[in-house]
């Protein structure tokens, strides 16, 4: 079977190991951060509850306990850099046309965050109320554990607030000795959060793509490996609106084995298989192009959608499969018509910008492979729109 007659292989990319771990396809890359982003928005959410909560809470005991002037000094610090920007990403996490910036808007609030935080302790050392090192620890591990960044943003806040705090330290650490110490542990922490943050987010890689390889499995027929009949009219449907979009036409294929009954009945399942299996290579060598798609539609039906197929193309192909079931030589003793497996096959092309659906792209060309039939099996027929015009109906008693 040709690649593009299956789900694009692109679904079940794997991410390269390595601190830059990414799926190679963008689009795929795009799929995860969304796919991500929506599975950590719950908990995102109640991290940044829970520091705009500790930090009203601080800005609150500060003012009760605190001498009036250190209030003055980081209380409008904590206000501007810390409540309102996690306040600000909490309330775009609300906003439904926000969320393709959610990601950003978090990394940029925890980085201003962690940042100020650092601020704030170091205008205690000013006023001797100390600077702490546990605020820059708390700023550190929420960026990397609590608030559902992914490692590359989450290092980037957390080494934001490192660099904050090695600089504002120098200025105003009164005793070089701790503040080392002081260095080294957050240095420490900030190695801690980056090894996690790999963890984590490799883990998740690896998760997403094996639900996406489980979600392609389950879409494809098992016996051949192709897309289902739900895939093919999603697929459809999909290739329609395009080509409404583009003027372009679209082609649907129905290919069905004839006698196949018959054949199942006479060499048994295992063989019926095989020769389902035989044609259905022989049908994914002939789809191509991208946007072509190959399917097994039922039981012994194939189907085929063409994306700006011109009638001719559609013709010859549909022809040339005809021949080529034909030619594969699949004895079948007990055919009514030959000796070998044959199919036939129904084709409709149309032009989505003049009207109808996939759905009545479906039934003409089912109404096409009905006419293969009534005609006497083995062969291909393109639906003539002219046939409307002429009230036909299915020739009744003819079983199909
Ligand atoms: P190829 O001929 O080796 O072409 C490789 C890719 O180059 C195609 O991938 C397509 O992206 C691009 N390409 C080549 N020629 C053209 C062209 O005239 N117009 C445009 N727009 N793009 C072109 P793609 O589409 O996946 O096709 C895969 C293979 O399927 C092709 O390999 C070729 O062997 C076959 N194929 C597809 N369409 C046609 C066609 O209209 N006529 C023929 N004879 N073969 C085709
Ligand atoms: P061609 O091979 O005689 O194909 C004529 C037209 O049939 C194409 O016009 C296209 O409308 C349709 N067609 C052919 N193969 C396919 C297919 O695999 N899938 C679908 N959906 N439609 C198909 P188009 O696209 O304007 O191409 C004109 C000519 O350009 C082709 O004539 C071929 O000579 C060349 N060409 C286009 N794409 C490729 C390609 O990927 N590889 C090669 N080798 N030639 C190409």
């Amino acid at each position: 079977m040709s690649e593009s007659s299956a789900i694009p292989a692109a679904t079940v990319t794997k991410p390269i190991d390595g601190w830059l771990a990414r799926f190679t396809i963008p689009d795929e890359e795009r799929a995860f951060r969304d796919h991500y982003s929506a599975a950590t928005l719950a908990t995102t959410r109640i991290a940044l509850i829970a520091a705009l909560a500790l930090t009203a809470a601080i800005t609150v005991l500060d003012w009760l306990f605190m001498p009036g002037y250190y209030v003055a000094k980081t209380a409008p610090l904590r206000i501007a850099a810390v409540l309102l920007p996690l306040g600000f990403a909490l309330g775009t996490s609300y906003v439904p046309d926000a969320r393709a910036m959610f990601d950003k808007i978090v990394a940029i609030a925890v980085t201003l965050a962690g940042v100020a935080t650092v601020a704030v302790g170091a205008i205690g050392v000013r006023y001797e109320v100390g600077f702490e090192l546990l605020a820059a620890m708390l700023a550190t591990s929420f960026a990397y554990l609590a608030v559902g960044l992914r490692r590359q943003p989450a290092a980037i806040a957390g080494g934001s607030i490192f660099l904050a705090y090695v600089g504002l330290g120098l200025a105003v650490s009164t005793s070089m000795q701790d503040f080392v110490y002081s260095c080294l542990m957050l240095a420490l922490a900030n190695a801690i959060g980056i090894y996690a943050g790999q963890r984590f987010e490799t883990n998740a890689r690896d998760l997403y793509t094996q639900g996406r390889e489980l979600e392609r499995l389950s879409r494809s027929d098992n016996l051949t490996g192709m897309p289902d009949r739900y895939t093919f009219h999603q697929h459809l449907t999909n290739i329609w609106r395009q080509a409404r979009r583009d003027k372009r036409s679209v082609a649907a294929v129905l290919i069905d084995v004839d006698h196949f009954r018959l054949f199942n009945e006479y060499y048994g399942q295992a063989d019926g298989d095989r020769c389902l299996q035989r044609l259905a290579d022989l049908l994914g060598e002939r789809v191509r192009r991208p946007l072509d798609l190959v399917a097994r539609y039922g039981g012994k039906e194939f189907s085929i959608a063409l994306y700006d197929p011109t009638e001719e193309f559609v013709q010859q192909l549909v022809d040339a499969l005809c021949e080529r079931v034909f030619s594969l030589e699949i004895p079948h003793n007990a055919s009514e018509g030959s000796a070998v497996v044959t199919a036939s096959i129904g084709a409709a092309v149309v032009r989505p910008e003049e009207g109808g659906g996939p759905e009545q792209l479906l039934r003409s060309a089912d109404d096409a492979l009905y006419e293969a039939k009534v005609r006497g099996r083995n062969q291909a027929v393109v639906y003539n729109p002219e046939w409307l015009d002429a009230s036909r109906t299915r020739v009744p008693g003819i079983a199909l």
